[in-house]
């Protein structure tokens, strides 16, 4: 089995491929965790994406598409995360390998801003505790959206050690608003291409991420189902 998986910032995607990932054991390839580890390795392919990351420009489609071909090589079940940012790598991708869906999550921009701009990480740069205090439940265009808060125990203090919960400065309104227009227009096309795609068609899953997690992922079982791809 052989997916992508698309979606807005917020829209839960990493967690919905990690759970894909244990549930029908994928290998979740993220182009974004690729190039961290590397960095963080100091690797030649670390070196060469860290000047382009310090520059605040893409990593060029070259070496994106040199890192995923060699990845998926010898592989027969993944989900890729990240990848195709562009068309260029949508094309190299067709020439690669089949793929046998692609995974779509909608949601409402108002509603992406209110569910980032309630995420509170704990202050304690050791201590991986993180919640959300956004409470949402409205429909908007007939979608009617079901999502609790993740709240700590004690007002703004971390369950996990104690320390006072804070923002980060990326989920500021403002940030997010930008990075969710960036996502618009970097993912407008190539979806495009994939629905325009007469050729080898591939079927879109499409599932809107309007209740918490666990619901999100049955639906996107319920699609691959549908597909035939699983069980
Ligand atoms: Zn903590």
């Amino acid at each position: 089995m052989k997916l992508i998986i698309f979606g807005p910032p917020g829209s839960g995607k990493g967690t919905y491929s990690s759970r894909l990932k244990e549930r029908f054991n994928l290998e979740k390839i993220s182009t974004g965790d690729i190039f961290r580890e590397e960095v963080k390795k100091g690797s030649e392919l670390g070196k060469k994406v860290e000047e382009y990351l310090k520059k605040g420009e893409l990593v060029p489609d070259d070496i994106v598409i040199e890192v995923v071909k060699e990845r998926i090589k010898n592989c027969e079940r993944f989900i890729l995360d990240g990848f195709p940012r562009t068309l260029k790598q949508a094309k190299a991708l067709d020439k690669m390998v089949k793929i046998d869906a692609i995974i779509k999550i909608n949601a409402h921009s108002e509603i992406l801003i209110e569910k980032i701009s309630g995420r509170r990480i704990c202050s304690n740069p050791k201590c991986d505790g993180n919640y959300n205090i956004a409470d949402i439940h409205k429909t908007i265009d007939g979608i009617e959206y079901i999502l609790p808060p993740l709240l700590p125990k004690e007002d703004m203090k971390c369950d996990k050690c104690g320390s006072p919960l804070i923002q980060r400065d990326d989920d500021k309104p403002e940030v997010i608003k930008e990075r969710l227009r960036i996502y618009e227009e970097q993912s407008k096309p190539v979806l495009e291409y994939y629905k325009r795609k007469r050729k080898n068609k591939i079927p879109f899953i499409e599932v809107w991420m309007n209740r918490p997690p666990e619901q999100v992922v049955e639906k996107i079982i319920e699609g691959l189902k549908n597909l035939g791809l699983v069980r």
